[in-house]
């Protein structure tokens, strides 16, 4: 029996127009992220990781183990914490204040952010996280790592793998990630850094 299940979206597949088309949501959520889930699934059968959470397993596995459970948590968060269809929000109190005292102002953060994402060579994620003292950094995570891999709280993540924004955006990956800022979920980000 499958043990991870395909997560859900919280909007309809078409919500998150015109940044994000409903074509590349089938494919991104209905094929890509699928595929991560069936292969894990495939992978922990008959192991000790088959009691595991994501975390514990992107926290201790490898190879194909750890690439397809990075990929399952990392989409589980863009999709369904980080993404939303509504109109641009901003960050509120501590977390306003922590982007402003680490990175300037939230126009500065957002373009270092944009410039760390489209700066990254090949596949991967741009992170914004906390450290333990709540500090805030970006880091540039390739492939399927996560910021928990290094200790630190993901607050907020865009994927920039080709497959996020090709068909929308072909090879104009800044377009993209400037674009998703529409869409940030600032309510669920500054809830995530809890201070
Ligand atoms: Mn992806």
């Amino acid at each position: 029996m499958a043990k991870f299940d395909l997560m859900t979206l919280p909007y309809a597949p078409e919500a998150l127009e015109p940044v994000i088309s409903r074509e590349t949501i089938g494919f991104h959520h209905g094929k890509h992220l699928q595929a991560y889930v069936n292969n894990l699934n495939a992978a922990i059968e008959g192991t000790p990781f088959e009691n595991k959470t994501l975390e514990e397993i992107v926290m201790t596995a490898e190879g194909g183990m750890l690439n397809n459970a990075g990929q399952i948590l990392n989409h589980n968060l863009y999709f369904g914490q980080f993404m939303a269809p509504k109109e641009e929000n901003k960050p509120a109190s501590a977390l306003a204040k922590a982007i402003d005292e680490a990175f300037g102002s939230l126009e500065a953060f957002q373009e270092e952010f944009v410039k760390n994402g489209a700066g990254l060579f090949g596949s991967g994620w741009v992170w914004l996280s906390a450290d333990e003292a709540g500090k805030l950094v970006i880091t540039q995570e390739p492939n399927a790592a996560n910021p928990i891999q290094k200790g630190l709280t993901p607050l907020l993540t865009f994927d920039v793998w080709e497959h996020a924004y090709y068909l929308d955006y072909q090879n104009r990956r800044p377009d993209h990630l400037k674009a998703l800022w529409a869409i940030v979920n600032w309510e669920v980000v500054a809830e995530r850094y809890g201070r």
